[in-house]
């Protein structure tokens, strides 16, 4: 069913009688051609893309528990290519390129909002790294201004700007930069696989791997067992574990990211604005609710809930930036179990098991990477190549040196 203007009018007159499911729910079929382990947004983007741009069929993703339960319903919405290194730029251009188009693509509402981020600067050495990093994205096809302490009070002007510790010196702004509403992306990738054949299997989860001379079979999983062609694992916070069912240790570690969500207010924020003098990021929704979060707690779990030092660090932060949040009822907080890699950049890559392939470690950035990290891993799947935008994922890069370490703070998931 195609969703349009025509038809929501047709169906308020006819009663909403007329509405379908937004996907199947099938029942597991004995095999599949590529089995994708993960119903967040990048194991449905996967699927949406192997089957719609490479015309792949025989396809299922098995979700051990409800699409969008995971981390792709748990951010704080943000998206944006302002990246440094080329190793990360180009793909994460190619995803705000997808982004743009993404609506007409799923013929679904996904409220992309390209509202704009700025990122505040405090001092002087790093005005200029913002400077070298916007020379960076505009050569990569991206969008960058350098704004003064001055524009950047026209566009904030509750900001901390007279008492501040850390006074603001100016700011990084990425215009097409913004927000995506994120249960929106996992329902949309899910709606248009479906569509296109694609079996989404949810409260299934693989259990364990079969796998013979070095090749992969297929996957046990709460539902039984499943024979399949190539698998390919987009697990996000369960990486480590689930890679662990096929005796393969990677250089990723898990930890907990907290949000929060204020009572909803008056149109406040216009974008989203970052604070550069410690880690605290705001932005509004459109209910009114200002979202925001921090740094990630910094302990191994796979709890999904965080815990009170940070919920303190995150409104020290808040506070020192913006003294009215105080003022604000906090509203809802959550937790998700980030993929953390050791230099901060993602994985999209074969492994050394034939037909096993990987796509990993996004830290608390795999949310704005949702669009091009299914479309590099479906193109990998097909073809058994890297995408042009992500030759750099490499899971080897750890020995071989490559690292790809966008923040410059070494191999520590704590700093990332
Ligand atoms: C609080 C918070 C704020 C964030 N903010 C941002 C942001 O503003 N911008 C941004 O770019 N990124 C952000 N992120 C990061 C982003 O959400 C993640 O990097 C991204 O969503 C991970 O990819 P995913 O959507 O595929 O993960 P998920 O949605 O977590 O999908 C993985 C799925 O795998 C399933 N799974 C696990 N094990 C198995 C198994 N054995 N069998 C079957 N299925 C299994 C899980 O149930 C889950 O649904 C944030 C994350 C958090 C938690």
């Amino acid at each position: 069913m195609r969703y349009s203007a025509l038809r929501i009018a047709y169906e308020a007159l006819t009663g909403h009688k007329g509405w379908t499911p937004a996907w199947r729910d099938p029942a597991p079929k004995p095999a599949y051609d590529y089995i994708i382990i993960g119903g967040g947004g990048h194991g449905l983007a996967t699927a949406h893309y192997l089957s719609k741009v490479y015309g792949k069929a025989r396809i299922a993703v098995l979700e051990k528990g409800w699409i969008g339960g995971g981390n792709v319903g748990r951010n704080t919405t943000i998206i944006r290519s302002n990246y440094l290194l080329p190793g990360n730029e180009p793909f994460y251009e190619f995803s705000m390129k997808l982004w743009e188009g993404l609506e007409q693509d799923l013929n679904y509402n996904a409220m992309v909002s390209q509202r704009g981020i700025m990122n505040l600067f405090h001092t002087d050495g790093q005005r200029d790294a913002y400077r070298r990093r916007g020379n960076a994205m505009i050569l990569q096809g991206s969008d960058a201004e350098l704004l003064t302490a001055e524009q950047v009070r026209k566009e904030a002007p509750f900001l901390n700007f007279d008492n501040a510790r850390f006074p603001i010196k100016g700011a990084l702004m990425h215009r097409r930069g913004g927000t995506v509403r994120h249960d929106a992306v996992a329902w949309g990738y899910a709606r248009s696989a479906d569509s296109h054949g694609v079996d989404i299997l949810q409260n299934c989860e693989v259990t364990g791997f079969r796998i013979e001379q070095g090749r992969i079979q297929g996957v046990e999983t709460s539902r039984g067992y499943i024979g399949a062609g190539k698998v390919g694992v987009a697990v996000a916070g369960s990486s480590s574990r689930v890679m662990a069912m096929a005796g393969m240790r990677l250089p990723i570690e898990s930890h907990v990211l907290q949000a929060f969500v204020s009572e909803g207010l008056k149109p406040l924020i216009p974008g989203v604005i970052t604070f550069g003098a410690g880690h605290f990021y705001v932005s509004q929704s459109d209910k009114g609710g200002l979202v925001f979060g921090g740094d990630i707690d910094g302990y191994n779990s796979y709890a999904q809930r965080g815990n009170l030092p940070l919920v303190e660090d995150v409104a020290e932060g808040g506070m020192a930036l913006m003294p009215m949040i105080g003022r604000a009822r906090l509203l809802r907080m959550w937790g998700g179990i980030m993929d953390m890699s050791m230099d901060g950049s993602p994985y999209i890559d074969r492994t050394p098991i034939e037909g096993l392939y990987f796509n990993g470690g996004w830290c608390y950035g795999g949310f704005k990477a949702t669009p091009a990290s299914g479309y590099a891993f479906a193109h990998l799947l097909a073809t058994d190549r890297p995408h042009e935008t992500a030759t750099a994922y490499r899971l080897d890069r750890s020995l071989s040196g490559r690292m790809i370490d966008e923040k410059g703070v070494g191999a520590q998931p704590n700093l990332h």
